[in-house]
């Protein structure tokens, strides 16, 4: 078994290369032949050693995965199935805008969080992937679109973790990857245009702060821990009023001087004024102890077995008017690549559930979902009381 060079960080690729009696210098060139130039073929990489090309050939491999699938759809986005073994698949999205060209990476072969509202939630989850497998989604993205589009420069400017997957779940895998998608031998992106988006896997967002601050994106959907327990079973665990003081923390070391909250906007569920002034409420605690917050309102991209159905534009219109009142900086996504299935939450690739994720979720669903209006003591008070049924 040869090793997948992919799998390493600059300095893994060193003692890697340490390894074969290469010194520092030479890991540095090889890191630059595979992730800037795209080249995987030892023999191409001519200012090599012959000596040094020969035992790469011997010890070493730059795996791609197989491509299942590649589609366009009519917006421009571009969403690619990747077979990553033993019947899982996982996507990778490009999204191009005017100034910037985003890719959407997957971290996991399906999720183990089982969020209600999200398809690859519903499909339960077989595996984590390795930094190779993360990486190998950049990798082949970047140079594919610079012949595509016969650039010389970089394609992709900006990298989101909103793919499949729970990428705080698979924290020892995805530190790797960011670093190599910072590093100036390889992608150079700054830290601003790597996001990490997390459903609150609170301790991991404590590591990322002191391993590798990258701009944080925490899944809100709720503004209170019973509505948030139902719809992220996460929130169990993690309740609201410790996340966002997580959050605040962050702060010191993120590159941008907010937090993104991602708010998926279900009718009839968390769209409703009464909730608006909740989260305003929520918020504005919090920003006593210095939370800074924008928020992106997603409507929801619905699928067959979710049973849940997207706001009103005007809901989420009237929604986002309600934190703006408040002085939040609001904006509400544009769905892209949903003829294709590609937009967010909609991402279900071909997962085989090898922890009965999709059961547990599958019976969640069977459970009505209830809002409860504000209480006296604000978010995040008794969370035993029982949700007032909305009429
Ligand atoms: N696991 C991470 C990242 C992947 S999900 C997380 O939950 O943050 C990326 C984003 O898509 C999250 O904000 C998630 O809440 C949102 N999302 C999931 N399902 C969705 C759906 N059906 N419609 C709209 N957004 C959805
Ligand atoms: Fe997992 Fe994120 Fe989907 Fe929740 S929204 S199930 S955390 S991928």
């Amino acid at each position: 078994m040869t090793a997948n060079l992919l799998e390493f960080d600059l300095e893994g690729l060193a003692a890697f290369c340490a390894g074969l009696g290469e010194k520092r210098f030479r890991a540095t060139q090889l890191f630059r032949w595979i992730h800037q130039c795209g080249v995987d073929d030892f023999e191409n990489m001519s200012d090599l050693a012959k000596s040094l090309r020969q035992k790469l050939q011997l010890h070493a491999h730059v795996a791609a995965l197989p491509i299942l699938s590649q589609q366009m759809s009519a917006d421009g986005c571009i969403k690619w199935l990747f077979d990553v073994g033993a019947g899982d698949a996982i996507e990778t999205v490009f999204i191009p805008e005017d100034d910037r060209g985003t890719l959407c990476i997957s971290s996991q072969a399906g999720c183990a969080v089982g969020c209600r509202f999200c398809a690859t939630g519903h499909q339960g989850f077989s595996r984590n992937l390795s930094t190779g497998e993360i990486l190998a989604q950049l990798w082949f993205t970047e140079h594919f679109l610079r012949k595509h589009f016969q650039r010389e420069e970089r394609v992709i400017s900006n990298v989101v973790m909103m793919g499949m997957g729970e990428p705080l779940q698979n924290y020892s895998a995805l530190l790797p990857a960011l670093k190599t998608m910072l590093d100036d031998h390889a992608y150079g992106l700054s830290r601003r245009r790597v996001t990490v988006s997390t459903s609150g896997v609170l301790p991991m967002i404590t590591r990322l702060a002191q391993d590798c601050p990258v701009a944080l994106a925490v899944s809100l959907h709720a503004p209170n821990d019973n509505l948030r327990d139902n719809l992220v079973p996460l929130n169990r665990k993690y309740p609201l009023a410790a996340l966002l003081s997580e959050c605040t923390a962050y702060l010191k070391h993120a590159p941008r001087d907010f937090i993104t909250f991602e708010y998926c906007m279900l009718e009839g569920v968390n769209d409703q004024p009464e909730q608006a002034q909740e989260l305003i409420d929520l918020i504005r605690l919090h920003a006593k102890n210095g939370l800074r917050c924008k928020f992106n309102l997603i409507p929801f991209n619905p699928f067959a077995e979710s049973g849940l159905r997207r706001s009103a534009d005007e809901q989420v219109q009237k929604f986002a008017r309600l934190l703006q009142g408040a002085g939040i900086v609001t904006t509400v996504r544009k769905t892209r690549g949903d003829d294709i299935a590609a937009a967010c939450g909609q991402l279900a690739g071909d997962v085989q559930d090898r922890t009965r994720v999709a059961q547990r979720v599958a019976a969640q669903r069977a459970e009505p979902i209830h809002w409860m209006a504000p209480t006296p003591q604000g978010a995040g008070a008794d969370r035993s009381v029982t949700a007032d049924p909305k009429p």
